[in-house]
């Protein structure tokens, strides 16, 4: 299986060694033709603008999203579930920095799929409302916390920053 980590800024180590303690070597990404043959994509959290910016360059945003119609599941944690919501790839309203700023982040646990697991949140975004075709696999207090749209899969929280692996084994599957 070919799974590809956005190789631009944020948690990109992290899950990188999530990746390998599940046996799975990614490929870094970091240019338009990485995105070729794909199984699926991890975007980090990190700096959504960032982020962003950098992907207009080099012609990486038009591959990542042709890669996503052509059928590449792709997961965005934090910064990466905002960027998949802006670029129109999943039906979600979130919003920024919505539990305040870096001193307001913090560590709790949530139900994924009925599973509890510990959850970081860091300057984390809200997903406020998700469309007909979104599925919700978690929520927490007046948000929900994991969102899934086919093979589109958003987190607000950091499932690469706590020893857990639900997600990432989650993840795998849908490729
Ligand atoms: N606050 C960041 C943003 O809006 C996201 C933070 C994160 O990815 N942990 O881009």
């Amino acid at each position: 299986m070919r799974i590809g980590i956005l190789d631009i800024q944020g948690s990109v180590e992290e899950h990188k060694k999530k990746l390998f303690q599940l046996g799975v070597k990614p490929i870094m990404v970091k240019s338009a033709e990485d995105f070729e043959r794909l199984d699926g994509l991890i975007i980090p959290g990190g700096e959504s603008t960032t982020i962003g910016l950098l992907l207009e360059t080099g012609g990486l945003k038009k591959a990542l999203v042709k890669a996503v119609r052509c059928g590449m599941a792709v997961w965005g944690t934090c910064a990466g579930a905002i960027l998949l919501s802006k670029f129109g790839l999943i039906d979600i309203e979130i919003e920024r920095n919505a539990y305040g700023r870096q001193i307001d982040s913090f560590e709790t646990e949530i139900a994924f799929l009925g599973k509890t697991i510990p959850a970081v949140f860091i300057r984390a975004p809200k997903i406020r409302s998700a469309g007909k075709p979104v599925e919700i696999l978690s929520e927490y207090g007046d948000s929900k916390t994991a969102v899934r749209q086919g093979k589109i899969l958003a987190t607000s929280f950091h499932p690469e920053m706590t020893d857990d692996r639900t997600v990432h084994r989650y993840f795998l599957k849908m490729c």
